[in-house]
């Protein structure tokens, strides 16, 4: 068994497998052992920890994370990369699960229950960029049971969502990421770290979820349709946006009385408010 994080190895496997990078599934292989080590370090990854990785790849991060976890379930949508998984790089692991699908349509709760008795499990993961989004929120809108997500991310999208309001970077994914958990950039991650070379910049953040979430709200579906909404046509003000919401259904008049009510000018824009206010402002709208 090869061990892999480093570019001769990686090389070494693809060849013998004879395997071609598909873009179309993000494909962007780590080859830095330091970056690895570090992203077992920033997940605080322990033995007794139930972890899930999203994308193993050839299996590099698979392996510092079965050395260092008690178990190990690595969900992978590539067909060609399984026999490379289970008859190489992960062979001489007995603590690792490898489920070949799409983690889009993997029932994660039922894992959660089988492999760690329905107790919090950490999940770590290189991402697949073209599907960052879902798979976080697919994550806290299911409740899976977590503790943590360490993963890495296109630079711009770690930005998105630490950032505060009356930022450029500010939107939905900021706020359903910060009423969900508290993020935290680990570490940039350069380019050359990877193979093939991604055309983007890239970092490693770590969500640790929060037991309550950190504003109350009564609905929690409305204020996050009213959070799209009001980012949907951000340079809008916030009256215009919510009431061209054909899915709300808000009148201007109301949404300015709520407004005033909270303290704010009618011509205020969604990006300046925060996720407390956007608690408010639903709670508003459902009374
Ligand atoms: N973890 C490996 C590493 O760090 O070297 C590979 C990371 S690579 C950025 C993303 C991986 O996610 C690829 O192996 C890709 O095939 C896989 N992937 C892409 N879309 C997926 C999906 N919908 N479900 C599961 N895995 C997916």
């Amino acid at each position: 068994m090869a061990t892999l994080g480093n570019p001769t190895n990686t090389i070494a496997i693809l060849q013998k497998y004879n395997f071609n990078f598909q873009k179309k599934f993000g494909q962007n292989f780590l080859i830095d052992a330091n970056i690895l080590e570090n992203i077992i370090i920033a997940a605080d990854v322990k033995k007794e920890d139930c972890v899930l990785e999203i994308g193993p790849g050839i299996g590099t991060m698979t392996q510092y994370l079965c050395e260092n976890a008690r178990e190990v379930v690595a969900v992978e949508i590539d067909k060609k990369l399984i026999p490379i998984l289970q008859e190489d790089t992960l062979s001489s692991y007995n603590n690792v699960s490898i489920i070949n699908k799409d983690i889009l349509k993997v029932d994660i709760n039922a894992i959660v229950q089988e492999k760690n008795g329905g107790k919090p499990i950490k999940v770590v993961a290189n991402l697949p960029y073209y599907i960052t989004t879902p798979i976080i929120m697919g994550l806290f809108e299911n409740h899976v049971p977590l503790e943590s997500i360490t993963i890495m991310v296109q630079k711009e999208v770690a930005q998105r969502m630490q950032v505060s309001p009356g930022t450029k970077d500010y939107g939905a994914l900021s706020l359903a990421v910060q009423f969900y958990a508290e993020p935290k950039i680990m570490m940039s991650v350069p380019a050359s770290c990877f193979m093939p070379r991604p055309n983007v910049d890239s970092a490693v953040i770590k969500l640790t979820r929060y037991e309550k979430p950190p504003v109350q709200v009564k609905d929690e579906k409305l204020m996050f349709d009213i959070i799209r909404a009001a980012f949907n046509q951000r340079r809008k003000t916030l009256v215009n946006s919510l009431s061209n919401a054909a899915a709300l259904n808000l009148n201007k008049q109301a949404i300015v009385v709520a407004l005033e009510a909270m303290g704010m000018p009618a011509t205020v824009r969604g990006e300046a408010l925060s996720l407390a206010q956007f608690a408010k402002l639903a709670d508003f709208v459902k009374n």
